[in-house]
């Protein structure tokens, strides 16, 4: 196709087309026109190319103008449409043009004809032009969600656009919404202030109109809005068209919104925030950041991810970070950081990579707990529970940890090691009597010093109250153990001086060694214990090796002690009655009950050997109930088969003397054995009763109120208080067997049994002289005024049965040589 304009001419006459051909040759216009005269070939011509122009005949045989107008209107409305014809009424013209011709010419007028095309088509081009404009301006409101609303003030007319409309919800004939349903549209909250705005506005107040709001949709939905609007006014001032525009944003608004409130987090986080770009270079920290490492957000801008690197981790564990990064988009971990003035520090590390919206990584932000006060209190907590809080010394559960290392190396290098307990002397004496906060002092003091004397590689360690352990390893055998432990010895027992007061210590120490006395770590403190107890049994201040007895003497008490629970049960205990002769008459006037364990493998077992047994556990209790009412009993038969006057002495024990229904037990006991009060006696020793004197004094007033007798045993070994004694309700003073046996040997023996049995005779008490073994003994205690006497001189403790017999026949056995 050629260039210049085509026309397509409806005309049935060929005449006619020649006619329109010359008019438009001559009228100079270059063009390209083709004939068709009914409308299959019109509409054959429209869809084979463009036209830029029709001209039409109106009278035609086959179709008339109107016809093809309609035609034309379905392919291109808005391209020029002329009719050419001849003679026709004005009224068929006008029809035509309100039909949508553009043009009428009559046929004499050809002359006019391409100044008519011309023109027409100048006015297609502007009426084309136009309406792409607005096409576009409609899209691309649409693209800015921006609308906009004609509001002429004096007709009252409204017209929104389209994106208006989508913006305030509603459809498209809603166009013409009065601006009083606007307003009710925004939200209550900023309605207020929005039409004082626009009245500000409209009165001329304000120079410009611009507002932002929130809007309630008719569908419920909350937008924010953007509003620009301009006046247009008549001269005289009065507003006559307000033009405003409309800009939904609440998309932006939300954004903005969000990263407040990211900032706002950035900013005042207690964290640590790190952001980096993809290669791990630092776009910018939060103060938290600042005030953990010391370093301002411009001294980091562009620093490089070492930055806080503490050399703490080798190359690897970095390695490892960025592949866990790279792979999984994330890294959470602890690490050791630097902070600027060089001190590194511990902190928790989240990293998470972070993705543009096309996922190509564009940052890292990384979040760091400071991490410093927690490992510290951690640390304390460890230390805490590894270490004894009075001495700082190690305890018990780090001393086993210790020895047991030091025992592995021991093993491998084949050396000896020593395993040494120490027990202070009468360290309960010295916190009683001085006060704990003292005895506290001298046990710092005893630390302080061990630390001080042991070598490195030692573990001097606190295992609980006055009882202290070394370990001692690389060491050659016995002789180098004693000179080290001497050397620690000889520390601690220099003279203390604390708050003002001198004081001089010693311990009973044991030592147990690897690999002679044990292997296993247990086995050889234990053993150094069993090695300290025998250094303690012996007075103290003493130092003992382990030795095998030691461990049997251990498993036997061990074995008695497992024992001992079912004994009572199985009927395994029994009394000895050792009788007590009055030393005037030789007459047997009463008997000591002596409890004995018939154990079934070793046999006859002595009280010395379970009773402290019985009182640790507290079998003591139910074990002197048992003794207290056999011996009541017993002696309940005796007197029946008239063998008496007897009184029968039950010892008690400390525990037992305390317990809470001791004189509801004693009187019930009396009450079914039948036996009266008179006929027995308690025997307590001298330091039972000084352990709580009130309480004790309360106990034996009310015991004596049942009518029996009380008598202090062992008199000698303990306090020997006279003032207490006169306090006490007592009848029966018992001089201890020490005092008796040394009388031989100590010159003042004599003097002291003398002395004491003149005392007891002052308090109107009886006074039993325990341990006879021989005539001389028992001249010199009749001789100065001693009433009883106990003893093997006269007989052993015996068995019920030799008891009675002995009772049977005393009359006639000793009857005549013991008479006075
Ligand atoms: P104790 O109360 O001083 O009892 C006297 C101890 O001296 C008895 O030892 C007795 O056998 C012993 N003895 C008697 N005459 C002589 C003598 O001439 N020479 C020597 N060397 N010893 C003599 P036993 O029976 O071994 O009792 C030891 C301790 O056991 C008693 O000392 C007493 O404290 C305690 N005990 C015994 N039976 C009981 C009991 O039923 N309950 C409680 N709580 N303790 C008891
Ligand atoms: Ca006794
Ligand atoms: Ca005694």
């Amino acid at each position: 196709m050629g260039k210049g304009l085509h026309i397509l001419v409806v005309e049935n006459l060929e005449s006619d087309f020649q006619l329109l051909l010359r008019a438009l040759k001559k009228g100079g216009l270059d063009c390209h026109a083709r004939r068709v005269e009914h409308p299959a070939a019109m509409q054959a011509a429209l869809e084979e190319q463009v036209w830029d122009v029709a001209l039409a005949d109106y009278h035609l045989p086959e179709f008339g103008a109107e016809e093809a107008l309609a035609i034309w209107q379905t392919r291109e409305s808005s391209r020029p449409f002329i009719v050419v014809s001849g003679a026709i009424s004005d009224e068929a013209a006008v029809q035509l043009m309100k039909a949508g011709a553009h043009d009428f010419l009559r046929k004499e007028h050809l002359v006019r004809l391409v100044p008519a095309i011309q023109r027409e088509l100048e006015k297609f081009r502007e009426r084309h032009l136009r309406k792409r404009t607005e096409e576009a301006l409609i899209k691309s409101q649409e693209i800015a969600h921006l609308g906009s609303l004609d509001w002429d003030l004096e007709a009252g007319t409204h017209i929104w656009t389209c994106e208006a409309l989508r913006i305030l919800g509603l459809g498209p004939n809603e166009r013409e919404w009065p601006f009083q349903a606007y307003l009710v549209a925004i939200h209550h909250e900023d309605r207020k202030r929005i039409e004082g705005q626009i009245e500000d506005y409209l009165h001329g107040c304000e120079s410009s109109l611009e507002l932002e709001h929130r809007l309630v949709r008719t569908d419920g939905e909350v937008r924010t809005v953007r509003c620009l609007g301009e006046l247009t006014r008549h001269d005289n001032g009065t507003p006559r068209r307000l033009l405003l525009t409309l800009h939904d944003v609440t998309h932006r608004r939300q954004i903005e919104s969000a990263l407040q409130v990211a900032t706002k987090a950035f900013e005042n986080a207690t964290e640590g925030v790190l952001v980096t770009d993809g290669d791990g270079y630092i776009q910018s920290v939060n103060p938290a950041f600042t005030a953990m490492t010391g370093y301002e957000a411009w001294e980091v801008k562009g620093k490089g991810p070492d930055l806080l690197n503490s050399k703490r981790h080798p190359p690897e564990f970095f390695q490892e970070m960025w592949q866990t990064l790279l792979s999984q988009g994330r890294w959470d971990g602890e690490i050791w950081n630097r902070r600027k003035n060089g001190e590194a520090f511990p902190a928790r590390l989240s990293i998470i990579a972070v993705h543009s919206s096309q996922g190509a990584l564009s940052h890292y932000v990384g979040v760091l707990t400071d991490l410093t006060d927690i490992v510290r209190s951690r640390e304390a907590l460890r230390h805490q529970s590894y270490h004894d809080s009075l001495t700082e010394l190690p305890n018990r559960s780090l001393f086993h940890d210790r020895l047991a290392q030091s025992l592995r190396q021991a093993k491998r290098h084949q050396c000896r090691l020593a395993v040494v307990r120490f027990d202070l002397d009468h360290f309960k004496n010295i916190n009683d009597s001085l006060g704990h906060a003292w005895g506290d002092a001298l046990l710092q003091e005893v630390a302080k010093r061990m630390r001080s004397t042991i070598r490195q590689g030692d573990t001097a360690s606190r295992l609980g109250g006055d009882d202290f352990a070394l370990v001692l390893p690389d060491l050659e055998g016995v002789p180098e153990t004693v000179r080290v432990v001497r050397k620690v010895a000889g520390v601690l027992f220099k003279p203390y001086h604390i708050e003002e007061r001198e004081f001089f210590l010693t311990a009973s120490i044991g030592v147990a060694l690897f690999p002679d006395d044990g292997t296993d770590p247990d086995i050889l403190a234990q053993n150094a214990g069993l090695a300290m107890t025998r250094a303690k049994k012996g007075g103290g201040d003493d130092l003992q090796f382990y030795t095998p007895a030691m461990g049997e003497a251990a498993l036997r008490r061990q074995a008695l002690e497992e024992n001992l629970r079912g004994a009572l049960k199985r009927g395994e205990f029994l009394l000895h009655y050792q009788p007590k002769v009055d030393l005037v008459s030789g007459r047997i006037i009463g008997m000591e009950a002596l409890v004995r364990w018939d154990h079934p493998d070793v046999g006859l077992i002595p009280p010395d050997e379970f009773i402290p047994l019985a009182e640790e556990t507290g079998l003591i209790v139910p074990l002197g109930e048992w003794v207290l009412r056999s011996a009541c009993h017993q002696t309940r038969k005796w007197l029946d088969l008239e063998l008496g006057p007897l009184r029968v002495a039950v010892n008690l024990s400390g525990r037992q003397f305390r317990q809470q229904d001791l004189v509801a037990l004693v009187q019930e006991t009396l009450a079914t054995s039948g036996l009266p009060a008179e006929s027995l006696e308690l025997e307590i020793t001298e330091s039972t009763m000084m352990d709580d004197v009130e309480q004790a004094r309360n106990t034996l007033e009310e015991l004596s109120r049942l009518g029996l007798h009380i008598a202090l045993d062992d008199f000698g070994t303990g306090y020997s208080s006279l003032s207490h004694i006169k306090r006490f309700p007592l009848q029966t003073l018992k001089i201890d067997r020490s005092f008796i046996g040394d009388l031989k040997v100590d010159p003042d023996g004599e003097a002291i049994i003398s002395a004491v049995i003149s005392l007891g005779n002052k308090l109107t008490l009886t006074v039993v002289a325990e341990g006879v073994e021989t005539e001389d003994q028992w001249q010199f205690l009749s001789q100065n005024g001693c009433s009883e006497m106990q003893g093997f001189l006269f007989s052993r403790p015996l068995p019920v049965v030799q008891f009675e017999s002995l009772l049977r026949e005393e009359g006639i056995k000793m009857g005549g040589s013991r008479e006075v």
